[in-house]
């Protein structure tokens, strides 16, 4: 599915977030609220009704054709899709079964990514226009990707200069989808949203060609509200009512207590995973949620209080520290932030997760295929090679001296350009340079210099290698002088 969808389209498609489009078009709609200059832009949210059952059989077969499956799986699919039969509930009695014309089947695992293939080929034509220049894109910065559309499943974001040749492109290709997918689009109940700085007789023109009304908020997209401006508590006011209004169905008092810590847990946190993963929330906004959560715990309502047995800050513990496992508001919105890694409010929930992250960041070696060993700082520069003294250090070891000398602390410095054995090697590689100032000098100076720039210590390059049998005893060696040359260069001479 990745090779066959683009990037627009994170629906169903494994690798791909949905708040990726999300954060996407936030970043859009604050990048068009704050728009200066004369390039004005406008989006038009679209929202496709009965998308799935409008769907005509033939354009599907076409689209599975054109993502390349061939022979008996098309006609096995084409059969899957057109078999299906429906009964209706009428004055509460079924009817008779029919047969629909168009359509794919509602709650099918396979139907889904029949969808996105099919909406992939709206995606295809704005492409392919966007490619050949006609099409006018979004760019939120100026080295930024150029947006033309993105989809959330059905619903999609087309965003473009704000001229009325442009709208009018823009129809033309959704009506030409239509008619070919079978789609139905009423252009009354979408909505357009202009940039500030375009012209207000132009906005009006577009919203007369489009057919649909301008808009200062394009309201929600997969539940989420796509911010145009400060979040304020009443931004998402609706989310404190859903909480609200969930746990009232409840009768606390009829559960126990681990029944209600099991719907805390599993339905009033989970309500708001998309808003929060996408945002930073006030933080009123999340004492408010948290303290729904508490008096839903202790059975507590405004008609009757109840005692808290327990502290809220035990009961937000770990249940392996003593709590009961409950997450607090606060904590939630930063670790899903962080995981999306969300100016404008996107942002500031980006930078918000980004704290948490830069906490429990560690490198992870590995088998070390992706370690640098001489360009990564941490590695050399950092002491973090296992010499004798780290060794002694970490409690590893108790003797710091070098085995090879037996007259010195082996730690990086030593290793490198201290031990007697290792002047050796410098000396034979390049006679005199361990005595001149560069080599003596800062050690991290003098690694630097080796190892990041095309500064030469000393310009003469020598390489050598060893002959060995299977036994690996030693057959021969070679040396070979190679000029004059940089630190890097003389790493290619070793490699070859
Ligand atoms: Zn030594």
């Amino acid at each position: 599915m990745p090779n066959l969808i683009s990037p627009n389209q994170v629906a169903f498609v494994p690798g791909r977030q949905i708040q990726d489009n999300i954060i996407v078009a936030q970043e859009d709609l604050h990048k068009l609220k704050t728009m200066k200059g004369k390039k004005d832009s406008m989006s038009w949210k679209i929202d496709l009704s009965k998308a799935y059952d409008r769907l005509q059989w033939n354009f599907i077969r076409d689209v599975i054709v054109e993502a390349g499956l061939k022979g008996s799986f098309v006609d096995l699919i084409k059969w899957y899709v057109s078999t299906v039969s429906y009964k209706a509930v009428l004055n509460k009695e079924a009817t008779e079964t029919f047969t629909p014309g168009c359509g794919i089947r509602q709650g099918d695992p396979l139907s889904p990514y029949l969808f996105v293939l099919c909406m992939e080929n709206l995606s295809y034509l704005i492409n392919h226009i966007v490619y050949f220049g006609y099409w006018k894109c979004v760019k939120v910065s100026r080295e930024g990707p150029p947006i033309s559309h993105i989809f959330f499943a059905d619903e999609l974001i087309l965003f473009g200069q704000s001229s009325i040749t442009q709208v009018e492109m823009m129809k033309d290709y959704l009506d030409t989808f239509c008619k070919l997918s079978g789609q139905q689009i009423r252009f009354a109940k979408y909505c357009i949203f202009c940039s500030c700085n375009t012209n207000e007789r132009v906005a009006k023109s577009i919203s007369k060609v489009c057919r649909s009304p301008l808009t200062k908020d394009l309201g929600k997209s997969l539940g989420v509200h796509l911010i145009h401006g400060r979040v304020r508590n009443r931004t998402y006011g609706a989310l404190v009512e859903k909480v609200q209004s969930r746990l009232a169905s409840w009768k606390s008092d009829t559960l126990s207590l681990a029944g209600r810590v099991t719907l805390i847990k599993a339905v009033t946190s989970a309500l708001h995973v998309y808003t929060i993963q996408s945002a930073k929330i006030p933080s009123n906004l999340s004492l408010n949620l948290d303290k729904l959560n508490r008096n839903f715990l202790w059975g507590h309502k405004d008609t009757k209080k109840t005692t808290h047995l327990i502290k809220w800050d035990t009961t937000c513990m770990p249940k392996n520290r003593g709590g009961l496992g409950i997450m607090r508001m606060k904590g939630m919105n930063q670790a899903l932030s962080a995981k999306g890694v969300v100016c404008s409010s996107t942002w500031r929930g980006i930078a918000f997760g980004a704290k948490l992250i830069s906490k429990g960041l560690k490198w992870r070696v590995g088998y070390g295929c992706q370690i640098l060993f001489w360009l990564d700082n941490w590695v050399l520069l950092h002491g973090k090679v296992l010499t004798n003294e780290q060794r002694c250090m970490r409690g590893m070891g108790l003797d710091a001296s070098c085995p090879r000398c037996l007259s010195g602390v082996e730690n990086i410095e030593h290793l490198l350009r201290g031990c007697k054995d290792s002047i050796g090697v410098w000396e034979d590689i390049s006679k005199g340079i361990t005595s001149s100032p560069t080599f003596l000098g800062n050690l991290d100076a003098w690694l630097t210099t080796n190892l990041r720039s095309n500064e030469l210590v000393n310009g003469s390059i020598t390489t050598g290698g060893v002959l060995c049998d299977h036994s690996k005893s030693w057959l021969g060696g070679f040396v070979l002088n190679r000029g004059s040359g940089s630190a890097i260069e003389a790493e290619f001479w070793g490699l070859l």
